[in-house]
């Protein structure tokens, strides 16, 4: 089965990906403050089963790993929106981009950084995760194996984490 099948199919579908810790720190602080303001992050990879389960299921778990901090998940928020192939002539990317953090606004879709976004997501309610714990007790829907320990692709689709089992899927 294709992933975006399995995607379909699974509805403790969430996603997990890498951000640097200076804008998630902040997208943090504003979670604190104003839960449903949301904010705009991009990335270079297409979040094609990402927008397949959005689709499918509505907003998703998001769980984060600060750049170059190793195996830990430290923050989770909600994806609200998923644009992918997003175009600076293109209305509704740009009314995305508006959400982006203040101190990221003038990097538009990286032109200058000799890179492409490819996707703009739009998260909410993002919140530190209290304690943190590794990537690699979350569990890939791709395979079903635990995310790899050395995982640097920045982006997975996995099932939720529980908190209370500590596994995923919740065995609760
Ligand atoms: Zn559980």
């Amino acid at each position: 089965m294709s992933l975006q099948a399995k995607v379909k199919k699974t509805p403790d579908v969430a996603i997990l990906c890498q951000n640097h810790r200076i804008y998630l720190e902040h997208a943090a602080k504003i979670g604190a403050q104003s839960p449903q303001q949301r904010i705009t992050f991009r990335t270079s990879a297409l979040w094609k089963s990402g927008k397949v389960g959005l689709e499918t299921h509505g907003p998703l778990r998001i769980y984060f790993t600060p750049s170059t901090e190793g195996d830990i998940v430290a923050y989770e928020a909600i994806v609200e929106d998923i644009l992918l192939e997003p175009r600076s002539d293109d209305p509704a990317t740009q009314k995305l981009l508006e959400h982006c953090l203040p101190e990221t606004s003038d990097q538009g879709l990286w032109e200058a950084y000799d890179e492409q976004v490819r996707t703009l997501y739009v998260i909410s309610h993002c919140e530190w995760v209290e304690p943190p714990f590794s990537y690699t007790a979350l569990t890939k829907l791709s395979d079903g194996a635990p995310v790899n320990e050395n995982y640097t692709t920045g982006y997975a689709i996995v099932h939720e984490y529980c908190p209370r089992c500590q596994s995923s899927p919740c065995r609760c």
